[in-house]
């Protein structure tokens, strides 16, 4: 049978439990009988006090989890060391000055990643435990990026912060499809500086930019350089509407419902409305 001493730590174990409507409150205490000091690392028994912590963890049996934990404070003995009392810590779980534990915070960062601070507030205290959206917010800005180097198939693009005036590298990984990097700007050394850094890429999308093919070219010989599809198609849109502009300016029908003296103009915007199917025969001879 499951102990719930089990859910916790080895250096810790239950010493009592009380439930209310909605709420389990468990009371633990720490097994050590001496603990390091976290400046010099020399270990100490030397009891100076003792007080007891409050933290939330994940709720049990659809009831909200509280823990008690009983935390004493050392003296370190060493007098060499400037820390004349530390605070116990512990293996995992819990960290020093923490109010939730290590897997209540796993699940709060999930929420916060997936929704906004306010919303993710709310859904939390309905499910999880309460957490302002403050908390939410630090939960989220502390969270540690999940570490990964080998990016062999990245997409890079520009992207404007505010258009016109200022541009960022936007930099994703074409496994997860996630952003993995935003460069400060779009110039050449900046992009050289990170490439060089990742010799593992094997292919890079991206558009036509002179200065991302440069640096590639430069930083990452071994990359094959693919155009993404999005400016693929761009491109062609434009050099077809640039043909049609110019082979049928007064003879193409844009929308056979007007007259001819009313037609509008050919634009990139022109391809996305325009359906062959509607042109009259006479029109398709024209096209
Ligand atoms: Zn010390």
């Amino acid at each position: 049978m499951l102990k719930l001493s089990e859910l916790f730590p080895t250096d810790l174990i239950v010493d009592g439990i009380s439930t209310e409507d909605s709420k389990i409150t468990i009371r633990l205490i720490s097994t050590k009988p001496n603990c390091e000091c976290p400046n010099c690392k020399r270990k100490s028994s030397r009891i100076h006090s003792q007080y007891q912590r409050g933290l939330k963890d994940l709720p049990i049996m659809d009831k909200k989890a509280i823990i008690r934990l009983q935390t004493r404070k050392f003296f370190c003995d060493n007098p060499n060391c400037e820390t004349g009392i530390f605070t116990e810590r512990f293996k995992s779980l819990i960290k020093p000055y923490a109010r939730n534990t290590d897997r209540l915070n796993k699940y709060l960062e999930f929420i916060g990643f997936a929704v906004n601070a306010e919303v993710g507030s709310v859904l939390s205290k309905q499910i999880l435990a309460n957490v302002s959206p403050d908390s939410m917010l630090r939960l989220v800005k502390a969270a540690e990026p999940a570490i990964k180097t080998d990016y062999q198939y990245i997409g890079i693009d520009d992207w404007a912060i505010k258009k016109g005036h200022k541009y960022c590298t936007l930099v994703c990984d074409l496994v997860t499809k996630r952003p993995i990097d935003v460069l400060p700007d779009r110039s050449y050394d900046v992009i050289s500086e990170w490439l060089r850094e990742h010799p593992e890429i094997k292919f890079i999308s991206m558009d036509r930019s002179v200065t991302y093919n440069g640096a590639t070219k430069r930083e990452c010989p071994q990359a094959k350089i693919v155009a993404d599809r999005f400016h693929l198609v761009y491109n062609l849109s434009q050099t077809l509407m640039r043909y049609l502009q110019r082979r049928y300016c007064n003879g193409i029908l844009i929308n056979p419902e007007l007259p001819r003296e009313e037609q509008p103009q050919i634009t990139e915007r022109t391809f996305l409305f325009w359906n062959p199917s509607k042109l009259s025969g006479k029109d398709k001879d024209i096209l």
